[in-house]
């Protein structure tokens, strides 16, 4: 049986016209690893409850944690969190959940004659890959890196479907200049500042802005399932082991 917690809302930030970043104090919450989600219930004034899940964007404060919602136009829960949802306000969360699309990776025992409990997959470089709100966990994954790890290797490809659309925008500013963080862009609908005119990354510039299969990176992709599972296709006929790659598809609940 699910076990709910109350959390209630103690910041929120604006990160795009149609989706927000919202932190949650979770009192007695154990904390979480990056790339894990929480389930958020709603109860209505009626008794009626529905609860969506989301992917934690920050988890380095044990007890408080955000989440980036973006709002779907015909959505029940989305465009409450969005834009409804106050401070101060009280939600109900279950979670921490999902123990495959966490960095630093559990250890796959792939590598373990290197010494008892050695966690050999955490060193070895990461490539991200987002599409639209898919970012939130990767962006767990990065932040967790800078206070934790800030000599791990990660690079980001993030597309998106404009640069107006993209969370975190000054986070990413902020990386890219203190030379922090590589992240290579793509817009499907309306282009960048770049040359390269608004569309969906096809696999050639996909196979060349990720970190090749000789550097052995482990890979994590996160968006709609239609996305996840195409470059997830490409990335094994391009001849990176099954293993290496984790998914994480944010279908409707
Ligand atoms: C592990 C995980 C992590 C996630 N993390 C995030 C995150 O970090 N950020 C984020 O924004 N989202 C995330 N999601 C997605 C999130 O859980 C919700 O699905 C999303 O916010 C939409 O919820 P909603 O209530 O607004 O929309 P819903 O009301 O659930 O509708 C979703 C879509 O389904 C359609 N739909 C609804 N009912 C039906 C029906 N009966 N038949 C056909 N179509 C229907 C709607 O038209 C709409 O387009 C995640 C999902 C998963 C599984």
């Amino acid at each position: 049986m699910t076990t709910w917690q109350v959390a209630t809302v103690v910041g929120a930030v604006r990160e795009t016209d149609t989706a927000r970043s919202i932190w949650l104090h979770i009192p007695g919450f154990p904390g979480a690893r990056a790339g894990q989600h929480i389930d958020i219930k709603l109860t209505a004034p009626d008794g009626y409850s529905t609860s969506r899940s989301y992917s934690l964007s920050d988890v380095r404060e044990g007890d408080t944690v955000a989440v980036g919602v973006e709002e779907l136009d015909d959505g029940e829960v989305s465009p409450f969190l969005v834009h409804d949802l106050e401070i101060g306000e009280q939600v109900e969360i279950a979670g921490p959940i999902g123990m495959q699309f966490v960095w630093p990776p559990l250890d796959t025992g792939a590598d373990k004659d290197i010494g008892a409990g050695a966690h050999t997959d955490s060193s070895r470089p990461v490539q991200l890959v987002a599409g639209g709100s898919g970012i939130t966990p990767l962006m767990a994954m990065i932040r967790l890196r800078e206070t934790t790890r800030p000599e791990a290797t990660m690079r980001l490809l993030y597309s998106a479907r404009s640069p107006e659309q993209v969370f975190f925008r000054d986070e990413f500013a902020a990386l890219a200049a203190a030379d922090r963080l590589r992240v290579d862009w793509f817009f499907t609908r309306t282009a960048g500042s770049g040359p390269r005119p608004a569309g969906r990354i096809t696999r050639e510039e996909f196979a060349a802005a990720i970190l090749p299969v000789a550097s052995r990176p482990l890979l994590y992709l996160c968006g709609s399932t239609e996305y996840v599972d195409t470059l997830g296709e490409w990335l094994l006929d391009a001849g990176y082991p099954i293993d290496d790659i984790r998914i994480e598809r944010f279908l409707a609940a």
